[in-house]
């Protein structure tokens, strides 16, 4: 365990972040240069996917003079639900995860295709290329979707976007098989990465499915979760820590950033509880 006052307590650790490379709006090397002018320390880089982005940030970050750490954040289908799981600390150059991320790419390809179609007979025009514009040439996700969606004046904003057209349940849903949790796991530890679940209070779960799905992910051998994520309530906070205990899963912090002035702020994060023990434990020996 790390005890309050050591080092690393003092360091500005933000283990959560999105690039162009997938849904965020800063490249690679503005999202570094905007973390280290927010005084993070160090950064993962975690795109949807993806870790096209790694190579840039580090070069970047070494200007920078900022630690930044290669991750990724693998969408998983699990009973139903979709869950994020982050590799972080990964060889972006592992065969494994390489051609896993490349399979992944295929779904979400096919994912924006059949979601233009839904848009256009929904009355959106040029939906998937207008996704396509937004995501710079990059396969357009559901925010890119959701950009043009308010560019065009089909919704006031992002957060409606997805209410009426692309959220779990909206008219234009499309579901996808995304990896399987055992397969995005063995990817990350065949690149020598530590698995952590993503934002585990976002997945509309009851208290009892909240421990199922920790127990699951625990037993098919996840490292951590994610114990603060972006703004969320000092409760919310507390009950993750707690379970992070029970479960005897790591504790990780991130952000969770897209874009400046939008969501929460890198490196603007609580201090984990003292009682967790952090995902970056051995980083700093
Ligand atoms: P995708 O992986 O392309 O399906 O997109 C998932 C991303 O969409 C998440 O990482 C968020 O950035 C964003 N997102 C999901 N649900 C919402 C929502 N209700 N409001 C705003 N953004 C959302
Ligand atoms: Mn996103
Ligand atoms: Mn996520
Ligand atoms: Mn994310």
């Amino acid at each position: 365990m790390t005890a309050a006052g050591s080092p690393e307590r003092l360091l500005r650790i933000d283990l959560h972040s999105h690039s162009t490379c997938s849904d965020g709006v800063l490249s690679p090397a503005a999202l570094v240069a905007r973390a280290a002018e927010q005084g993070v320390d160090v950064l993962a880089i975690t795109d949807h996917d993806s870790t096209a982005g790694v190579a840039e940030a580090r070069a970047a970050a070494a200007d920078a003079g900022l630690r930044l750490i290669a991750g990724v954040e693998i969408s998983v289908s699990w009973q139903g639900k979709v869950l994020h799981v982050l590799g972080l600390d990964v060889d972006p150059d592992h065969a494994a995860l390489r051609d896993g991320l490349a399979a992944m790419a295929q779904v979400r390809v096919r994912r924006a295709e059949r979601l233009g179609e839904k848009l256009e007979q929904a009355g959106v025009s040029g939906a998937l290329a207008g996704a396509q514009a937004q995501a710079g040439g990059g396969i357009p996700g559901r925010n890119h979707f959701a950009r043009y969606l308010v560019e065009r004046g089909h919704a006031r904003d992002l957060r409606r976007a997805f209410k009426r057209y692309l959220a779990r349940g909206a008219s234009c849903y499309v579901a996808a098989e995304w990896a399987g949790l055992d397969e995005a796991l063995g990817w990350i530890t065949a690149a020598g990465g530590r698995s952590v679940l993503a934002h585990p209070a976002r997945y509309q779960l009851t208290g009892t499915g909240l421990r199922r799905l920790l127990a699951a992910f625990k037993e098919a051998g996840g490292a951590g979760m994610e114990v603060i994520s972006g703004v969320q309530s000092a409760d919310v906070t507390a009950t993750l820590a707690g379970h992070a205990q029970t479960f005897g899963l790591l504790a990780s912090a991130g952000s969770d950033f897209h874009e400046p002035g939008a969501g929460p702020e890198l490196g603007r994060l609580p201090p984990l509880p003292v009682a967790c023990t952090p995902v970056w434990q051995d980083w700093f020996a």
